[in-house]
């Protein structure tokens, strides 16, 4: 029983201190981008904010609606808004990914959207 409640102990602290740092931005939709040029246009793999494009980490977003530089939580993975897009408007999360075909296959979804404020993040 000792051992039990260790456990649990250990599984619950953890989920309580994400929570805290969650903010729920609601069902956004998700749109996929490339560097190509009809994707990206002259920019290629640089971002707005200067940085180089990373797969698994860039996201464009509306900077009026989300800032740069904040901690996106899609779909269990954490992403950063560094980047902006024409058709990036309002609730709107266009993600990176290195192959344009891609960005195709995956179209246009609408899934639940977290701003992490503060602390860290584990995956
Ligand atoms: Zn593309």
């Amino acid at each position: 029983m000792k051992r039990l409640l260790i456990i649990l102990a250990l599984f619950l602290v953890p989920v309580q201190a994400r929570a805290a740092d969650l903010s729920s931005m609601g069902l956004c939709k998700i749109t996929y981008y490339c560097p190509c040029e009809s994707c990206s246009g002259p920019y290629q793999d640089k971002t707005a904010t200067g940085t180089r494009c990373e797969e698994g980490r860039t996201v464009a977003v509306d900077p009026d609606v989300i800032a740069y530089g904040t901690k996106l939580l899609i779909d269990g993975k954490v992403y950063i808004a560094e980047d902006c897009g024409p058709g990036v408007k309002g609730d709107h999360i266009d993600i990176y990914l290195d192959d344009h075909e891609r960005t195709e296959r995956l179209g246009v979804r609408y899934t639940n959207v977290w701003i992490i404020r503060g602390g860290e993040w584990d995956e």
